[in-house]
């Protein structure tokens, strides 16, 4: 699906960007790549590329730019068919979002930040039991969140692509509302 719309959902560790992307593609029948998913799969079957990012991963530290879009990309073109692709923590970086508007013109509709308060976050990572959800690795990744990726949605913001929603909501009421959003867009490239 490689010339599809893309919709970036964005947010910091523990904001519920896979689980509202789960339950969205569900409702509309989009396709979902998460970075992270793709990047702990290589990991696990042990491929080259899983062999260079482990440490990355697992220390909480993004992983270089090149590589993110490479395994985005690589697991966009292997997608079916959709309407559209829900990107779950791609891009995280300004020179990532470059990239993909450089590889994809004008593919991005909308960027979703989830917006929760960082207790909220502490609390629902301290639930997971993921390898980089250790303390020292968590603090590396809202660093690398604050840091890296919210000058990427100042980025997505300064072309009006950019739409904050309340991701301490319960999970209906917020995927409700974004799938609203989602869905006008959807109806407005239809047109
Ligand atoms: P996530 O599952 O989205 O929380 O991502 C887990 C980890 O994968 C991150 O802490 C990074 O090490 C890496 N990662 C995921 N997406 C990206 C990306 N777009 N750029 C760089 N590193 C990424």
């Amino acid at each position: 699906m490689a010339g599809s719309p893309l919709v970036v959902i964005a947010g910091p560790p523990g904001s519920g960007k896979g689980t509202q992307c789960a339950r969205l593609g569900e409702q509309l029948g989009f396709s979902h790549v998460s970075t992270g998913d793709a990047l702990r799969d290589e990991i696990e079957r042990g491929t080259r590329m899983g062999r260079h990012v482990r440490a990355w991963v697992n220390s909480g530290r993004l992983v270089p730019d090149r590589v993110a879009v490479e395994v985005v990309l690589d697991r966009l073109d292997t997608q079916p068919e959709a309407p559209a692709a829900l990107l779950d923590g791609f891009p995280r970086t300004v020179a990532q979002g470059e990239a993909l508007e450089h590889l994809r013109p004008g593919a991005v509709e909308l960027a979703i930040a989830l917006v929760v308060p960082r207790a909220t976050l502490v609390r629902r990572l301290a639930l997971r039991n993921r390898d980089d959800d250790h303390s020292r690795a968590l603090g590396c990744r809202l660093a690398a969140f604050e840091q890296e990726t919210r000058p990427m949605l100042a980025w997505f913001a300064a072309r009006g692509l950019l739409v904050e929603v309340d991701g301490d909501q319960p999970d209906a009421a917020s995927a409700a509302l974004v799938a609203r959003l989602m869905a006008g867009i959807c109806a407005a490239s239809e047109a």
